[in-house]
C-alpha cells in the first residue's frame, strides 16, 4: 500500500451498529483514501474543539472504514457521534498517526484496552499472515469487540468486572504478570494510559529493547 499524505474528505455514514451497551461501530465511506493498517483519522465535529482522533478497524483493501468507539456521555464529540445515521455527512482528515507494523516477520504481541483493538483488527485484516498474539483487556465480555477477526489460539481476553466467563479474570497487566514473554517479539501497546505506562515499564524491566515497544495512547487518566 503507497504512503498517502492526509487531506480533508466529505464522507458520509454507511451505517451505525452498537456492539455493546457503551460500544459502538461507525462505518463511513473512504472516499479513495488509502491507509495503512496502524493509521488512523481525525473526525471532523461542529467546531475545532470536537475534533478527535479515531483509529481505522477496518482493512486496507476494505470498502469503507469502520470505527470503533465507545460513548462517553460527558465527552464533546461522541454524544454526537452515537446519533449519527446511514446518509449523514461527516468530514474526516486522514490518514494519520505512526502506529504501523514495522517488521512483518517479527512475532507481535499486542496489548490493548477497549476499543484500543482497532489497530490490531486492521492489521490482521490486511494482513491475515502476521504472527500476532492479541491480549485484550475490557471490563465485560461484551465489549470484546472484533474478537470474530482473530485466531482464538493467539487471542487472549482478559476481563476485569465480570465472573464467569471462562476468560481470564483481571487486567492485561495481571496477565503478562502470569506468563513468559519472547524478549524478541515486537510490543505494541494501545488504549489507556495507564496501562500503557505499566506495560511499558514491565517490558523494559523484562529486558525488551525500547525500540520495539510502540504506544498509542487514547486517553489519560
Ligand atoms: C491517536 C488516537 C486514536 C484514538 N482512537 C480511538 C478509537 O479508535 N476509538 C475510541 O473510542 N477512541 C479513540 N481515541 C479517543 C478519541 O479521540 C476520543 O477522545 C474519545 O472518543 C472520546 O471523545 P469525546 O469527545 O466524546 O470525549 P472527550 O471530551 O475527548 O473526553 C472526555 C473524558 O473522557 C476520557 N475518555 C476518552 N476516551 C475514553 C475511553 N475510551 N474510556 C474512558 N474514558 C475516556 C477523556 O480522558 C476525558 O477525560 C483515540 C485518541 C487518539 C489520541
Amino acid at each position: 500500500m503507497s504512503q498517502s499524505f492526509p487531506q480533508r474528505y466529505q464522507s458520509r455514514v454507511v451505517a451505525q451498529h452498537r456492539l455493546s451497551e457503551s460500544g459502538y461501530e461507525l462505518v463511513i465511506e473512504r472516499r479513495g483514501m488509502e491507509f495503512q493498517a496502524g493509521r488512523e483519522i481525525m473526525l471532523h465535529g461542529d467546531a475545532p474543539e470536537e475534533d478527535r482522533q479515531y483509529s481505522i478497524a477496518s482493512g486496507e483493501q476494505d470498502e469503507h472504514l469502520h470505527l470503533v468507539y465507545r460513548l462517553i456521555p460527558e465527552g464533546l464529540m461522541t454524544p454526537k457521534l452515537v446519533l449519527k445515521k446511514a446518509g449523514d455527512p461527516i468530514d474526516f482528515t486522514g490518514p494519520i498517526g505512526s502506529f504501523l507494523i514495522r517488521d512483518f516477520l517479527a512475532p507481535l504481541v499486542y496489548f490493548a484496552t477497549g476499543t484500543g483493538v482497532a489497530p490490531a483488527s486492521s492489521f490482521i485484516k490486511s494482513h491475515p499472515g502476521l504472527n500476532l498474539t492479541l491480549v485484550h483487556g475490557v471490563r465485560e465480555r461484551s465489549d470484546l469487540f472484533y474478537r470474530e477477526a482473530f485466531d482464538p489460539a493467539t487471542y487472549v481476553p482478559c476481563i476485569s468486572r465480570e465472573q464467569g466467563t471462562g476468560h481470564f479474570e483481571g487486567r492485561v497487566t495481571d496477565y503478562y504478570a502470569s506468563g513468559e514473554w519472547p524478549a524478541s517479539a515486537h510490543y505494541y501497546l494501545c488504549g489507556a494510559n495507564d496501562m500503557i505506562l505499566e506495560m511499558r515499564r514491565k517490558l523494559l524491566d523484562a529486558g525488551v529493547t525500547d525500540a520495539h515497544i510502540y504506544s498509542e495512547a487514547y486517553y489519560f487518566w
